[in-house]
């Protein structure tokens, strides 16, 4: 399939999206100077490396953590480090391990880890998928800022399981609190499609997920612009990405087998999505209430000494239940019977609502002083744009024309991930949450960042939430029945 806007094309995708109605000023003219998706990119790995002008005589940290992983028939790892010492490097492998727990995590303890094993010239190779790359990505960062000095980094990614390789933001855990802190690009991106064939199904189906959360994503964006929240709203994302369905939807079945051409048609679409957001500097196109509700049930594992769900599907089931919570509002909200002046809660009350909502989840309190440090700037801005919401409801009708056109019903949905070999509900994830983490995060998740989306509003609406849960509950339960009806009919 031809991407409309496909980085595999180098120069041309450069060029060509130049041209995009709202393309973001102020961008250099190639953001990343090195894409590779191409079967056997990992034998060219030496020579890229030496196209971005760093040569063997230079100290090469290669970082990765201790999954095992295979290529074929063969041990990735190892793999990767011979090929290189062969082109006469001399690789440093560190491996990350967790500090706490079973897991990896990315937050100020790894990311000092490897931001104390660069120097002056040093080349660093990140190998792994998302939390290795946004740490390395970030220690880099740092690097920089702290030093002047710029480290090469090319990215390795070993599973098609987010978008986040092409995206200079990290997702970064500070005081227990997930949050999108601006860091840095890959100079070059290596997608070697046998690693990314064979790395677990679940990470490559969390991948789709993690895309098909735009359908969530786009609809709040522009509900935080027109509540006057941001400025740099465009379509630039959409055009970007183009019909997302005819890459999911299509290629469905060439994804799920793990073909060359699904894979590489994953990666390559994925990539153009992390170059939006990059160029956006903002993780608002992809990232909305759907991803805030997976970040709040990420937290509550963390606290819980729990390892995270696979990311991507988290997000996708969120989707799913914001989608039956968009479809409701659109349904059932009338400006003509809102009381503005009821729409404003104080600063007194949404911090005592902060400190009760999370005081069980950590009892030490920091984790609501963390969430109230940014949740006051939204209030604060909620309050000085009342201009703003008084042309929203002038304005609803388009509004609305313009959220319908952006939403899927969730029958859609469930369907699309049912045609993907997708879990579809929360009890299969692994480790599966309970009704109980995912409730807490719907109806807490708008607390815990500034980024407004559709669960905003309904707290300054004063909708019944309650309510409104325990309906997207039930509703998501019918239609995921009715997908796996569909889906067991066609097996027989
Ligand atoms: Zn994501």
């Amino acid at each position: 399939m031809v991407l409309p806007y496909d980085p595999a094309d180098g120069d041309t995708f450069w060029k060509a999206i130049k041209s995009i109605k709202g393309y973001p000023k102020n961008n250099p003219d190639r953001l990343i100077r090195h894409m590779l998706f191409e079967s056997d990119a990992l034998f060219k790995l030496p020579r890229l490396l030496g196209r971005l002008g760093a040569s063997p005589a230079q100290p090469l940290l290669v970082v990765t953590d201790s999954t095992p992983m295979r290529r074929g028939r063969e041990r990735l790892k190892p793999l990767v480090l011979v090929v290189l010492e062969k082109a006469g490097w001399n690789p440093e492998p560190l491996v990350l391990e967790p500090y706490t727990g079973e897991h990896v995590r990315t937050d100020m303890e790894q990311i000092g880890t490897v931001e104390a094993r660069l120097q002056e010239k040093a080349v660093v190779l990140s190998l792994g998928s998302g939390t290795v790359t946004d740490i390395v990505k970030q220690a880099c960062y740092n690097f920089e800022k702290k030093t002047g000095h710029r480290p090469t980094y090319a990215a390795y990614p070993t599973a098609n399981s987010m978008g986040a390789y092409t995206s200079n933001v990290a997702t970064v855990y500070l005081r227990g609190v997930k949050r999108s802190l601006p860091s840095r690009l890959p100079d070059a991106l290596v997608y070697d499609l046998e690693t990314l064939r064979d790395a677990p199904y679940t990470m490559t189906v969390a991948g789709t997920g993690d895309m098909l959360a735009c359908f969530i994503s786009f609809p709040d964006w522009l509900i935080a612009h027109r509540l006057g929240f941001d400025p740099s709203y465009s379509e630039f994302q959409q055009v970007l990405m183009g019909p997302i369905e005819k890459v999911f939807v299509d290629h469905a079945d060439q994804i799920r087998e793990g073909t060359l051409e699904g894979v590489a048609l994953q990666a390559r679409f994925m990539a153009a999505a992390g170059v939006g957001v990059s160029l956006l500097n903002a993780s608002t196109p992809l990232s909305g209430y759907e991803h805030i509700i997976s970040h709040l049930i990420d937290q509550q594992a963390e606290f819980s000494n729990r390892p995270p769900s696979s990311h991507g599907t988290q997000v996708v089931l969120a989707t799913l239940l914001v989608s039956i919570a968009y479809r409701c509002f659109l349904d059932n909200f009338k400006p003509s019977e809102v009381d503005l002046e009821h729409c404003y809660p104080s600063a007194d009350t949404m911090k005592r609502r902060i400190d009760s909502a999370f005081a069980a989840m950590d009892p030490s309190g920091e984790a609501a002083a963390e969430c109230w440090d940014e949740y006051r700037i939204k209030l604060d801005a909620w309050h000085a744009n009342r201009r703003a919401f008084e042309r929203f409801f002038n304005d609803w009708p388009e509004i609305r024309s313009r959220i319908e056109q952006y939403l899927r019903p969730p029958r859609w949905i469930a369907r699309v991930l049912t045609n993907l070999g997708s879990p579809l509900s929360f009890d299969e994830l692994e480790p599966p949450v309970t009704e109980d983490q995912v409730r807490f995060a719907f109806l807490n998740a708008p607390l815990i960042r500034r980024r407004v989306t559709l669960g905003d509003l309904l707290i300054f609406l004063d909708w019944n939430r309650e309510a409104l849960w325990d309906h997207v509950w039930h509703e998501s339960k019918a239609v995921v029945e009715a997908a796996r009806c569909q889906r067991d009919q066609r097996r027989n």
